[in-house]
């Protein structure tokens, strides 16, 4: 089958032909994989910058790609609930089940995790994964909209981490893809929500989310922005999805004394923090979020079929594999906002009930 291997240290990646992943375990599940989406690791890692050299999951050579959705073409002995022409999402951090953040319900930390685009992936025709990874998609989404579930899962948890109470002020930091999520999630809370972003490209699509604040952080001054919208008191929450020092410096300037900033960002640079007047004295709480968990995906599939989160307007590109250059160039420079490679011709791609 063809796939986009990332085959060593280095710039670049190839496409080309690998053999086609068979089951080997009971409870694997054999898909052809419809759209996998195009995210920043992924670019991190088509570049090579220090980031993807550091990373420890990374096995190469390694089929890249996490947002994946297909359809299952056969199941392994042990599968049930999953047969041939199910329409499934991957969650990409493929847990072990037995350790103990896996049994206390944080499979998203697992100790022994493999992260489904660091090993095997989602740029391929074809890809195998246990069935305890797949979610079968409801009805109301597309194959499409599957492929983004990953990162709307990111969007979704970081709230869940953030924990806002209905009528609070949150304000997200980025309007990125998973940033204009997370102000739909938080919104879908009862949250009050200001989404900031420097970029007129990108502060343009957030000015089209319902019911959401945009502000340029550039001319808006954010932190008098929220103080005036609060009587002083600022934003309860923060989500944070950029990790730059000016990014973190307005979380600080926004976020309320008690508040919580939770950070998304995929990637960073090192930020210069003063605990004690910044952290400390405030009471801030400084929080990560990372993965998705059972729970999330329960809250993510509730959010799209009572029609509060619609994704359909977040693909906004696609490339047949071979034009994987494309579909990488346009993700680098943030000229699109969501772009999906579809490695294969599939018949059921387009069977949105
Ligand atoms: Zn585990």
């Amino acid at each position: 089958m063809k796939a986009l291997v990332k085959e060593a240290a280095g710039p670049g990646i190839s496409y080309i032909d690998v053999p086609e992943p068979q089951i080997e375990n009971p409870d694997d599940v054999h898909l052809q994989v419809a759209y996998c989406g195009v995210d920043l690791d992924d670019v991190k890692v088509y570049l090579w910058n220090d980031q993807a050299a550091k990373d420890e999951l990374l096995r190469l050579p390694a089929i890249l790609g996490h947002n994946a959705a297909g359809v299952v073409t056969a199941v392994g002995s042990a599968v049930t609930g999953l047969k041939p022409g199910d329409r499934v999402a991957i969650e990409p951090i493929i847990n072990c089940q037995h350790c103990d953040q896996c049994q206390s319900g944080r499979p998203n930390l697992c100790i022994h995790k493999e992260i489904f685009g660091k090993r095997r992936g989602g740029f391929a025709e074809y890809a195998v994964v246990p069935q305890r990874c797949l979610h079968l998609l409801p009805n109301k989404l597309s194959l499409q909209e599957g492929a983004l579930l990953s990162s709307f899962g990111t969007a979704v948890h970081a709230v869940e981490v953030a924990g806002p109470a209905p009528g609070d002020w949150a304000v997200v930091i980025g309007a990125t893809p998973v940033g204009m999520m997370s102000a739909l999630t938080l919104k879908a809370c009862g949250a009050k929500v200001v989404i900031s972003d420097v970029v007129d490209g990108r502060l343009e699509i957030a000015r089209q989310l319902d019911g959401v604040m945009v502000i340029n952080a550039r001319k808006d001054e954010p932190r008098r922005f929220l103080a005036d919208l609060t009587q002083g008191r600022r934003a309860d929450v923060v989500v944070q999805t950029m990790a730059t020092q000016v990014a973190f410096e307005e979380a600080l300037g926004v976020v309320c004394d008690g508040g919580s900033i939770v950070s998304i960002a995929p990637h960073s640079r090192p930020v210069e923090l003063d605990i004690y007047p910044q952290l400390s004295q405030r009471e801030i709480r400084l929080l990560g979020a990372s993965g998705r968990t059972a729970d999330t995906w329960h809250r993510m599939f509730d959010l799209i079929e009572s029609g509060r989160v619609d994704l359909g307007p977040f693909v906004t590109g696609i490339f047949p594999m071979e034009q994987y250059d494309t579909a990488f160039e346009l993700m680098r420079t943030g000229a699109a906002l969501n772009v999906l490679v579809r490695p294969g011709d599939i018949a059921t791609q387009t069977n949105k009930a």
